[in-house]
């Protein structure tokens, strides 16, 4: 409590800090003699650079960004000179240039030196203002210069009793500082302790001393102030024993320390060593008779008085009382003069001065009104401060809590984001995999239809082969007509059918031609093999022609064919020869140009060969044989028929004897000869 002037000083230590840290520099400049200035500056010559710099300012015809470059270092140089007397004019400059400088750090730095250059004129309001505007330069990312302004700002606040914001701004600058892992910081310790020690939080104050004094060099004034802080912070906590032990400390490196003299003589007061208080009060007293402010020497005189009264000697608890209230009165301290005007009256009134205690405690009570409303005030506007505080600390901590929960919900959809990703491509990838598959099916649905498709191709084709094949073994490959094999068949067939039938529902006759051509080997002789097949091919085709639909025409072998015609007797039978002999004489084959014909001779006989008689197939073409072999004799071209026209007893399965028959008259015989076409 006895030393604000001695804090406030130390406070400002940390200024000094500052201007030597503000080692980045811009880009040089084209003059010379600022580059000549920054040499200075950089070689803490700071009087040489001001005088270079102060002369630049004056020149007429620099452009403003020059002007700006120039301010920066004549700024810089009175700061470093702690110069208290920077020109009206100059100041008005320095903010033009500052607001139009380009270069943020350059706006930034002029700002800053302005701050700390009104600070040192006592404009706290003012300098603080600067500080603000020198933060709102801040060059992205630093830090060193954001932590610095704070407690630029902060230290301002302090002294301008707004404490609540002084709180915010240092405790943000520790914040800042703890974060970006800079090294301890005296500075900081310094002024947070000193901020707790005027707010009266004196287990916070004596927290941060304890901070400073750790990293403060044992040889150091810091060293020493922090002692100090320590027992006068102790003293205020009433506890006398600590604060006795770190005062002692404090005056055995300077022995000449008058607060420290002042508040040792305080503890020894309340310790009861009131000898050893009044020696070193007296000390402290003889001390700042040289320089200490009146505060000091009332601060003293009262801890004498009281020293005094505890010892019995109201005359000179009195006698000091009075000094330091006349100290007081000088420097208006009305809380302090109300204290000592009651401690006077006690005074007076135990030394028996019952009008002068009257008067004193007279004074007391008027004092004491007048305060307790100002008191009163001052309780309101602190707790409307601490109020104020609590409120941005709970704004702060919603913040925060805000912030967390934000950070919580963006980390969600962060997370639901990829998980949509995710699940977009599995999407994908199903797709595309339905697709191909759907390719892959309607592929193998193409395929397999292509094969089936194929399949009954080959199949019609097998029909179609097997039919053919079918065709091919019943028929003559040379002529068409049907082959030995399939007559065969039919005549089985038909000789099955017949036998199976009932009597009473017989069919018509059968009728068996065979047919013979003339003198055949005569053609092959003269024309050719080949134009023999060809004789063949052309008598085939009239003689199938001729026949009915129901007739089968077949090669009976060589050039002999055979006619197997149902429903036929043997007189159609020879009217169906005649039609054929008709047709074969209007034939003419070529044969190398030369116009061929040939005739034909008939063999006919029925099946059976009587109606009374069996089906046998051999008798029937052992009879046509012979008809033919009649037909031959008699002069070919022409058709003879053979059929029995009764039964001899002779007559058995193994015994068709066709001479025999004709001698006995047994035949029926039909002819039909050449030229005869009826
Ligand atoms: P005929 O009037 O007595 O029946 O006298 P022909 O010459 O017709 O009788 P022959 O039995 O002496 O001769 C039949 C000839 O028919 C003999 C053979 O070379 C010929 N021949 C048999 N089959 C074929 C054939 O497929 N093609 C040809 N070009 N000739 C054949
Ligand atoms: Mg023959
Ligand atoms: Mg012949």
């Amino acid at each position: 409590m006895l030393t604000l002037g001695r804090f406030l000083s130390h406070l400002l230590l940390f200024m000094l800090a500052v201007a030597t840290s503000l080692a980045q520099q811009p880009a040089p400049e084209n003059t010379d003699s600022l580059e000549l200035a920054r040499r200075y500056l950089a070689q803490d010559k700071a009087e040489a650079a001001l005088e270079i710099t102060d002369r630049l300012l004056a020149r007429p015809g620099l452009s403003s960004a020059q002007k700006a470059a120039v301010m920066e270092s004549y700024l810089k140089a009175m700061k470093e000179l702690g110069r208290k007397d920077l020109p009206p004019a100059r100041k008005a400059l320095a903010k033009v240039l500052a607001d139009a400088a380009t270069d943020t750090r350059r706006r930034m730095n002029i700002w800053w030196h302005l701050g700390v250059l009104t600070h040192n004129q006592g404009e706290l309001a003012e300098a603080q203002h600067y500080f603000e505007k020198a933060l709102e330069n801040l060059p992205p990312g630093d830090t060193e210069s954001h932590y610095w302004l704070l407690m630029s700002i902060g230290v301002a606040q302090v002294q301008l009793g707004n404490f609540a914001e002084a709180t915010q701004s240092l405790l943000e600058a520790e914040r800042i500082h703890d974060r970006a892992g800079m090294p301890p910081n005296y500075a900081l310790y310094q002024n947070l302790s000193g901020l707790f020690y005027y707010l009266k939080d004196w287990d916070k104050s004596l927290e941060y001393v304890k901070k400073a004094l750790a990293i403060a060099n044992e040889d150091s004034h810091e060293y020493t102030w922090a002692l100090f802080n320590l027992g006068d912070i102790y003293y205020h906590k009433k506890d006398y024993k600590n604060a006795y032990r770190y005062l002692k400390a404090t005056l055995d490196r300077t022995p000449e320390d008058p607060d420290a003299w002042l508040v040792l003589g305080g503890v020894l007061l309340e310790l009861g060593q009131h000898r050893d208080a009044l020696d070193a009060l007296n000390k402290a007293l003889k001390l700042y008779q040289d320089h200490g402010t009146l505060r000091d020497l009332g601060l003293t005189h009262r801890h004498l008085g009281r020293t005094w009264s505890s010892l019995g000697n109201h005359e000179k608890a009195i006698e000091h009382f009075r000094q330091a209230l006349s100290l007081f009165d000088r420097q208006d301290s009305p809380p302090e003069r109300m204290q000592l005007y009651k401690e006077l009256a006690d005074e007076l009134e135990q030394a028996g001065r019952y009008a002068e205690a009257l008067a004193a405690l007279k004074k007391h009570e008027a004092l004491h009104d007048k305060l307790l409303n100002v008191e009163i005030k001052a309780r309101i506007a602190k707790l409307k401060s601490l109020a104020e505080l609590e409120k941005k600390k709970r704004t702060l901590a919603e913040l925060e809590k805000k912030r967390v929960l934000d950070r919580q919900t963006i980390t969600r959809l962060e997370l639901q984001a990829a998980h949509e990703r995710t699940l977009r491509w599995f999407l994908l990838a199903g797709l595309v995999f339905a697709g191909l598959l759907m390719l892959l099916l309607m592929g193998v649905a193409r395929l397999r239809k292509r094969l089936h498709q194929e399949l009954r191709s080959q199949h019609r084709d097998i029909e179609a082969l097997n039919q053919k094949l079918q065709e091919t073994s019943v028929r003559d490959p040379l002529t068409g007509l049907y082959n030995r094999r399939y007559l065969t068949q039919e005549v089985d067939a038909l000789i099955a059918e017949r036998e199976g039938s009932a009597d009473d529902e017989r069919q018509g006759p059968v009728l068996v031609i065979l047919a013979d051509l003339d003198r055949f080997k005569q053609i092959n002789d003269t024309w050719g093999h080949s134009i023999g097949d060809q004789v063949l091919k052309a008598f085939a085709e009239t003689f199938s022609h001729c026949a009915r639909r129901s007739d089968i025409p077949v090669r009976w072998g060589g050039e002999e064919f055979l006619l197997l015609c149902q429903d036929m007797d043997i007189h159609q039978g020879a009217k169906l020869c005649t039609r054929i002999r008709r047709q074969l004489s209007e034939l003419e084959i070529d044969a190398d140009g030369h116009p061929l014909h040939v005739t034909c001779s008939f063999g006919i006989a029925p099946l059976p060969v009587h109606p009374d008689l069996p089906p046998h197939w051999s008798w029937t073409i052992k009879l046509a044989d012979a008809a033919l072999y009649a037909a031959k004799s008699a002069g070919r071209d022409r058709c003879v028929g053979y059929a029995l026209r009764n039964l001899p007893p002779w007559l058995d399965d193994d015994n068709l004897d066709v001479p025999r028959l004709l001698s006995e008259d047994a035949l029926w015989v039909i002819e039909a000869e050449a030229g005869e076409h009826t």
